[in-house]
Formats: C-alpha cells, structure tokens, sequence
C-alpha cells in the first residue's frame, strides 16, 4: 500500500485516483479548482463516467480515497505524486504545459522526502527530460526523487472499467527503484497478468502519441474510405468488416463518422506533428489524418445542406447527441460543435438533445435550445441529425418520429439507424458510406 496523490482530478486523474485506491493504496486526489475539491467532498461526481459514482463511494467510504484543495500538504505526505493535469492544445498547435510545470513548482516547494514524480498527462517527448533537470537544481535524482513516466489509454465512456483492467501499463524511468514502486502500486494488475512493461522515459512519452495517433488516423481513412464508396456505390460498412477479419488490420477504430473529436486525439495529433516539425521531420501521414478529420467535419454540414430541400435557412435542426462519443459528458472537440455551427451560420435554428451533455455544451452554445426529452426535441422539426452514437438513439421510434417532425430529414452520421424501417416510412435520409435501401 502506498500513499499517493494525484494533482488534477479531471476525468483522468479522478478514474487514476479511484482505481489507484481499488488496487489498495491510500489516495487523495487534489485539485485547484476548490469548487470541484468542495462537491467530491460532498458526494458530487463533476464528470459523468459509468460506474465511477459507486466505485468513488466505495474507496471514499472504505477510507482509501479522500480529496483536497491543500496541494502541498497532500504533496508532503505522499511518496508517489502523480500529474493528471491538462495537457491542452496552444495557440501554435503545440500542447500547453502551464499547467504541468505550475504542478512541478508546487512539488519543488514541498518536497521533503524521497518521493516518485510520475507524469501521467500526455506530454510531448522531451518534457521527461526538462522536469528532470528542474528538480535537480535543487534536489538529488534517485535519493530526494525520481521521475517515472506513466501515460494513461483510457477511453472516455468506460474510463472505469479501462483502468482497472488495462491491455498494458507503460512504466517509462531510468530508476529500478522507482519501477518497481509503480509495479507495486499497480500491484493486483501484477500478479494476475503481467500487462507492465518498462521502457525509457522518452519511450513511454513516444508510446502515447503514437498510439493515439495511430487510431486516428485509422478513423480518418476509413471516412475517406467512406466517402469514396458513396461515390463508386460501395457499402462502407461491408468493406470495414470485411478488412476487419484481417488480423493485420483488426476491426476496431473502422467505424467511420463525423470525424473524431474529444479531448485527445485532435490535439495530441497536433502536437506529435509539431514535435516532428520541430526536428524539421515531415510527418505526413500524420497531417493528412488531421487534414482529413477537418474535412469530414465539414463534408457533414454540407452533406445536410443538401439533403434538404430549399437547405437549411429558417429550419428548425434536431441535433441529437452532443457529446464527442457516447457515454460521456464530454463536448471538446465535438463534432456537433461544428455541425451546429454550420447550421447557425446557414440561418437555421438548432434544437438540440443528449441524455447527459446539454450542460457541458450550453456552456459553448448558449443561443439555441436545448430539451430533456428527445421527442420534444424532434417535435416540429424540419430535420434530424444524429451526431453521437448514444444506444438510445439505436432505437428510436420511427413512426413516432415521423408523426411529430414537421419535415422528414434524416442524416445519421453513425449509420446506426435502420435504413429499411427509414425508407418504408419514406424519410428522406442520408449516412455516411452506405449503398441506401
Ligand atoms: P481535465 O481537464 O478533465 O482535468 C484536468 C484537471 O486538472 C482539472 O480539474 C484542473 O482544474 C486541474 N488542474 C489544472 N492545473 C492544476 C494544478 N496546478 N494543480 C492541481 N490541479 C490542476 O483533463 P483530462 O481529460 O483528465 O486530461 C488530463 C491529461 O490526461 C491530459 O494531458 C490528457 O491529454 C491526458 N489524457 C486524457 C484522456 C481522456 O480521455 N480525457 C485519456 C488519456 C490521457
């Protein structure tokens, strides 16, 4: 068991904080934002995550987890600290690393005894290196510190459940004594099956980007591949199973859509090509996947522009799904954002719905409406398009659809909505890829 503190309880460093604390250390997750440090105190949870309320309580109530605004008190009395701060993208398309090099200012001013500074942000390769250098100007590396990088995979909507059971966890340091610090705070993932592996701390920096730039830009292909199959009459989704069989190419991330949003792909892709640029080292396959996802993005406002008849001035859109995948409350990065902008900047009016991120998305848009119950939404609208592939939305009842909207506009940007029920009720309908029944 040890003590840990996570500084950042954002949806990374609360899930580390309360997995962490499942595996059996003593956590406590800070924050600045005393509000948020206020509500987890309270039982409020700031994000919705599946599953993450119950397990929060459980550790909470077990006396395993606890949480505080008192950073460097919290930072004193732990031997691991753990950084979950935001990484974001800056104006240059380079990540923003206040927030990280404000967390190692607060661990230089508190550090008073041997302690792990681990990195668990996603950080641009190098960053290792610098915080490294920094404590050294005042502390001794591997008696007062040591430095272990540790990136997080864990996806939004089953942060949860990707925690507790990883496909790996990358432990990147020089120090054998700090690995095997973090093996043990990792400990039951240990003993069952072996998912660590130690690499150097570039690596382990090298490893996140590359992963999560690699599944974006398997997303951006197959929605060219996509768009390329409506034109020559081909069915995306036959031609992405099909490659998926391949055990080469694997099935996951062929689904293709509005383009990928959130709070990671969009701007780690960025930022790995500004690294490269930096070294003066091309990286186009990386600029295409970035160049790709901003047109599809566009290609959905445009696809429909044409769908409906006289386009889209003085009509009433239901947007439904706002969130940038489902099963979070998470809007960065959407793709609605650009759907709904498009709609505005063409005279329409947006009704929009999700089950769990109208808040999240009021705080961008707070000029069109939002609605609790999705019917509501799509009463008197002239269209519908479907921008989140929420289950809900798999079974929408159709018929009562076309009795209450005023128009019969269908886009589904999930292809995730019956094409045959959607044609026997004579919906005027697009997808993405799909030969249309
Ligand atoms: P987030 O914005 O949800 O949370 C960041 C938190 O850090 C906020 O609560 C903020 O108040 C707090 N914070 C900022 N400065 C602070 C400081 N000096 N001291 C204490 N707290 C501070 O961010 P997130 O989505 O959890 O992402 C965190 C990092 O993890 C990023 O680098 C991101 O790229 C990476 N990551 C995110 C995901 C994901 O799915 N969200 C997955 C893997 C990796």
């Amino acid at each position: 068991m040890k003590k840990i503190t996570i500084v950042g309880s954002g949806y990374v460093g609360l899930v580390t904080g309360v997995g962490l604390s499942e595996f059996g250390n003593r956590v406590t997750c800070v924050d600045i934002d005393n509000n948020k440090i206020s509500e987890l105190n309270l039982g409020k949870i700031p994000i919705y995550e599946p599953g993450l309320e119950e397990i929060i309580s459980r550790n909470v109530n077990n006396g395993r987890l606890y949480f505080s605004s008192d950073i460097s008190l919290s930072i004193k009395e732990s031997e691991v600290i753990i950084i979950a701060v935001g990484t974001p993208q800056s104006e240059n398309g380079d990540a923003d690393m206040q927030y990280v090099f404000s967390v190692i200012k607060s661990i230089t001013e508190n550090l008073n005894s041997y302690k792990i500074i681990c990195t668990k942000s996603t950080v641009p390769i190098g960053t290792g290196n610098k915080i490294i250098n920094i404590l050294k100007n005042k502390f001794q590396e591997n008696s007062d510190f040591d430095y272990v990088s540790n990136p997080e995979f864990l996806r939004e909507g089953s942060a949860v459940k990707d925690f507790l059971w990883p496909d790996r966890i990358i432990i990147g340091t020089s120090s054998q004594k700090a690995f095997h610090i973090m093996c043990d705070i990792y400990r039951p993932l240990y003993i069952n099956k072996n998912p660590i592996k130690h690499t150097s701390v570039e690596t382990s920096e090298m490893i996140k980007y590359a992963s999560n730039s690699f599944l974006a830009l398997k997303i951006s292909y197959i929605n060219e591949i996509a768009n390329l199959c409506e034109i020559v009459g081909a069915d995306v989704h036959d031609v992405a199973n099909a490659m998926g069989k391949d055990g080469r190419i694997s099935e996951k991330f062929l689904h293709p859509g509005p383009g990928f949003g959130g709070s990671c792909f969009p701007k780690d892709l960025k930022a790995l090509s500004s690294i490269a640029n930096e070294y003066k080292l091309p990286m186009e396959t990386l600029d295409a996947a970035i160049q790709a996802n901003k047109n599809q993005k566009e290609k959905m406002g445009y696809k429909l522009e044409k769908l409906i008849a006289g386009g889209i001035n003085n009509k009433n859109i239901a947007v439904l799904g706002l969130s940038f995948k489902a099963n979070t409350d998470d809007v960065r990065e959407s793709s609605s954002i650009d759907m709904i902008n498009f709609i505005l900047s063409r005279g329409g009016y947006v009704k929009a719905y999700d089950p769990i991120a109208n808040e999240s998305m009021s705080k961008i848009f707070g000029n069109i409406s939002y609605f609790d119950d999705i019917y509501e939404a799509i009463a008197d609208a002239d269209a519908i398009v479907l921008m989140t592939e929420w289950n809900e939305f798999r079974s929408l009842d159709l018929k009562r659809i076309k009795k209450i909207m005023k128009g019969n506009y269908i886009l589904d940007t999930r292809n995730i909505i019956n094409m045959k029920e959607l044609s026997s009720l004579k919906f005027v309908y697009d997808n993405v890829g799909r030969i249309k029944i």
